[in-house]
């Protein structure tokens, strides 16, 4: 393959994690091909799909062959930068901020929280998970341009305000689970989770479409 990556899809992109997390472990257990209907039972993703998100990657898949998963491995790994970790800073270290933080996606490891903050002087001070909490006062004495992305969990009245001194400090990412929608300039690039809302969802898709199509 040439050196030269072809622009992946968003929706494409997104799914990268996903398969790069289930080839890792089809790695492990030594096997060496797999196919897109394997792939697709196991990351929920039909194969249709599957193949052309993979014919963006290089990867053709050989009838009857199925993929070479050591190809799409070192793939994968370039692509996800392995070997970069990108730091990130969380804000609100509430239920659902310790709980990430006690998380800390120890099983990705190209992401990591080396920071937290939080207005609470009870909190302030203490390490959740390994991390030190620290003040929101401190924010733009504690975040430098090598944490570019910030996950917030704090309540949503207070997510604007925050976001606005992230942008001024430079963030370029944020991971919002708040409810709240965030204005930011254009440059950065907010996804937002809100979780009661997906599970609102979800409940209601069983009720008016009880079996998956
Ligand atoms: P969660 O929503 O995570 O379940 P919770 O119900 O425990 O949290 P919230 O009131 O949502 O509590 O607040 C989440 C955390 O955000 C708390 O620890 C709170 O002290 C903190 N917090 C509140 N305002 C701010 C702020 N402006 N910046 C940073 N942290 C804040």
């Amino acid at each position: 393959m040439s050196n030269e990556q072809p622009k992946i899809p968003q929706a494409t992109a997104k799914r990268l994690p996903l398969y790069y997390r289930f080839l890792k472990n089809l790695h492990a257990s030594g096997k060496q091909r797999v196919s897109s209907a394997e792939l697709s039972e196991a990351v929920k993703v039909d194969p249709a799909t599957i193949r052309r998100d993979f014919s963006y990657f290089g990867a053709l898949g050989k009838k009857g062959y199925g993929y070479n998963v050591n190809y799409l491995l070192s793939f994968f790994r370039r692509t996800l930068e392995e070997d970069e970790v990108t730091e990130v800073a969380l804000f609100g270290v509430g239920n659902l901020g310790t709980a990430f933080l006690n998380y800390n996606f120890s099983k990705n490891n190209n992401t990591k929280i080396v920071m937290a903050f939080d207005v609470d002087e009870r909190k302030v001070g203490t390490t959740v998970g390994g991390v030190p909490v620290y003040h929101l006062d401190e924010l733009e004495k504690r975040l430098h341009e090598n944490i570019p992305v910030a996950i917030l969990t704090v309540p949503a009245a207070a997510a604007q305000a925050l976001t606005d001194r992230l942008v001024a400090q430079g963030i370029k990412g944020i991971l919002n689970f708040t409810p709240a929608r965030l204005n930011v300039p254009n440059h950065i690039r907010v996804h937002h989770i809100d979780l009661a809302i997906e599970l609102q969802s979800l409940v209601y898709f069983l009720k008016n479409y009880p079996s998956p199509s």
